[in-house]
């Protein structure tokens, strides 16, 4: 199938993986921070394929694509160049502004970030549910044992979890990354909990 089968050619897949390892001459650690990419890396053992140096972290699951993170440089890059101008949507952002005003917001796992959401605009404040119900400041709190933060943040991975496949699971979730199917607890889950980790498998095949 067109679209498809050009990107599922092991052949070419094999000449990228040594394309990279050739390239590679410093550590490089890259959040990708869309959940749908995630759950294809797992999926496919794409950061398996990638030169030791090549760390890949599952960041908060949003449509900014990849993130290098080195040096203290940390940057969005837009990977949809050929579609999405720098200058955006203007119609769209107008629409944004006149009906919605930036606020504070809560983000499971990590906390308030200012000016990090959006509410409705006052003229539009009667459709509003949190008003309209009262359920401002209504927070749903992961429980103490979850390590979501972290793991969105990019700073632990999910089988480091010790909950992980045991007490949280996609049918029982503790937190918002085992409770969304693209979260990156539910894609390791899903691809590889039976998976020897790479550096466990290491060990046994030096001590062989
Ligand atoms: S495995 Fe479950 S408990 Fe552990 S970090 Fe992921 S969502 Fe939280």
């Amino acid at each position: 199938m067109r679209f498809i089968d050009e990107y599922r050619d092991p052949d070419a897949a094999a000449g990228y993986a040594r394309a990279l390892r050739r390239i590679t001459t410093r550590p490089w650690t890259l959040m990708e921070v869309c959940g749908g990419q995630t759950h294809a890396i797992v999926k496919f053992g794409v950061d398996e394929l990638l030169p030791p140096e090549v760390t890949l972290v599952h960041g908060p699951g949003c449509p900014v694509c990849v993130t290098p993170l080195e040096e203290g440089r940390a940057e969005v890059e837009n990977q949809y160049a050929r579609a999405v101008r720098r200058d955006g949507n203007q119609p769209a952002q107008q629409l944004v502004r006149e009906v919605f005003r930036v606020v504070p917001r809560k983000w499971r796992g990590v906390g308030e970030i200012p000016q990090s959401g959006l509410a409705l605009a006052r003229p539009y404040q009667s459709f509003d549910a949190e008003l309209r119900f009262g359920i401002a400041g209504h927070t749903a709190d992961e429980p103490t044992e979850c390590c979501s933060g972290l793991i969105m943040q990019g700073l632990m991975k999910p089988r480091e979890c010790s909950a992980f496949g045991t007490r949280c699971t996609p049918e029982h979730p503790l937190g918002a990354t085992m409770v969304s199917s693209e979260g990156a607890c539910a894609a390791y889950h899903h691809y590889r909990r039976l998976d020897i980790p790479r550096q466990e498998a290491e060990v046994a095949t030096h001590a062989d």
